[in-house]
């Protein structure tokens, strides 16, 4: 059986990946010159099972309405007149009740373990680096009040197996004696120390290496125009390359285009609501090593997270659903240098940061699709908001079980079942 992937983001070659180890023939197609070249370009680097708590969750609409105007605001919604935008934020709404955040902790929880596990024996049977460290995430709290309001959450995703356990400010210098500057200032902090960290394009890059050794076919530089139908299957993908435009057949397609998904599959009837949230990341390189942190962290009061990534010091986050821009906003860029300052003075080079931003494919439920479409031959692994990296090996475990006819070894709510 044939396969097509559209998109070779961290989620589509890890999706070939496990499709070519079921046995099928696999061709990916992506619009840049290589692997991981868009949103899974520059993340956090942090492989997070405890970052389980979705943006929709009971304290968001206060929180968002009083960032609404704030330029350097970690979530910003910029309204726009565009309909995608405005269906999704209501539903972002639904998503804040208590019930609702408690049945998505569960699903990305669950979905976590299982990638985390998936991407640990991945490492064992293939031998692939990318800069990754086993030491754990630390989630510190400058706010008392954030870090009560952490503390049930964190009970939810205890209870469906993921270790996150809380800590006094000591305990999270003792562990991490980077923090050493800001030590009056923790309030509280959890740590989960089976999480993880590590460099998402240099893996996406050197698993699609491996995919192509094994026999996976790559068509870089080729650009997804639209998908032909007989109104039951998929048919074809019109592409453009540098030769023109053509037809490209399989048996069966997965969605793999990130934040660019809901586009291609509308005109089919299939409604994915994916909305890009914009996020920074900063990379500096690291001076004086022992100021520099290596277990990964989360600061919550500026929602940024750093990763340990060899030489480097990666920090990112913020997110601004503002459409498709890529561009860099000045504000935001020196927000994080500024905090990168308050936090490890001296530890990196702020003289040679590379600034970069990403469109992450945001679901308002932070709940990515994976599974079954409403066409028969189209398979969606795609809406990995805030987690593509730490999900990324799972969805495309699962998914390959779900097309090679066989139950997958997680609980989660697959699409189309
Ligand atoms: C600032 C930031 C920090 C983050 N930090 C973390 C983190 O610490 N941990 C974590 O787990 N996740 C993190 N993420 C999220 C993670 O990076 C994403 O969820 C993940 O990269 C999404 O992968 P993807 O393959 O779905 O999308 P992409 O990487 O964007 O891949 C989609 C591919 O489809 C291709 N494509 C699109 N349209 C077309 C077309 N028409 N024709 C051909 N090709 C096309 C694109 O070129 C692209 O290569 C972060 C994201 C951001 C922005």
């Amino acid at each position: 059986m044939k396969i097509i992937v559209l998109g070779a983001g961290v989620i589509g070659i890890t999706a070939a990946w496990f499709l070519r180890q079921k046995g099928f023939e696999v061709v990916v197609i992506e619009r840049q010159a290589g692997a991981g070249l868009e949103t899974s370009f520059a993340n956090g680097g942090q492989i997070s099972v405890s970052h389980a708590e979705p943006w929709a969750n009971p304290g968001a609409p206060k929180k968002v309405l009083q960032w609404l105007m704030k330029e350097d605001a970690p979530l910003l919604f910029r309204l726009r007149a565009d309909l995608l935008q405005w269906r999704w934020g209501m539903q972002f709404l639904r998503e804040c009740t208590p019930e609702r955040t408690r049945h998505n902790i569960i699903q990305i929880v669950n979905l976590g373990t299982y990638s985390r596990a998936s991407l640990q024996q991945l490492r064992r049977d293939t031998g692939l680096h990318y800069d990754e460290l086993s030491k754990g995430i630390l989630h510190f709290y400058t706010s008392e009040q954030e870090f009560e309001a952490a503390l049930e959450p964190a009970k939810i995703m205890r209870e469906f197996g993921c270790d996150r356990h809380v800590i006094s400010a000591q305990e999270a210098i003792a562990l991490e004696p980077a923090l050493v500057s800001i030590q009056h200032q923790i309030a509280g902090a959890t740590y989960t120390a089976a999480d993880e960290s590590g460099d998402a394009h240099q893996f996406t890059q050197n698993l699609a290496h491996l995919c192509a050794e094994q026999g996976v076919q790559f068509l870089y530089n080729t650009t997804i125009l639209g998908l032909m139908t007989d109104g039951q299957q998929v048919t074809g993908v019109r592409v453009q390359d540098a030769q023109g435009e053509q037809i490209l057949t399989a048996d069966n397609y997965v969605l793999a285009l990130g934040s660019y998904s809901p586009q291609l599959v509308k005109p089919l009837g299939v409604d994915l609501l994916i909305y890009p949230a914009k996020g920074y990341s900063a990379t500096f390189p690291i001076l004086q090593a022992d100021k520099a942190p290596s277990v990964s962290l989360t600061d919550d009061e500026f929602k940024l997270v750093f990763s340990r990534l060899g030489d480097r010091l990666r920090v990112a986050g913020t997110a601004e659903l503002n459409g498709y821009s890529t561009e860099l906003n000045e504000v935001r860029c020196k927000a994080i240098t500024r905090r990168v300052l308050q936090l490890f003075p001296d530890a990196v080079d702020i003289n040679r940061v590379q600034y970069w931003t990403g469109l992450r494919p945001a679901t308002p439920s932070n709940v990515p699709y994976i599974g079954r479409s409403k066409i028969a031959n189209l398979f969606l692994d795609t809406g990995h908001g805030t987690l593509g990296w730490t999900h990324a090996c799972g969805s495309g475990r699962a998914l390959a079980d779900i097309m090679a006819g066989q139950k997958p070894g997680v609980d989660f709510a697959f699409t189309g079942f």
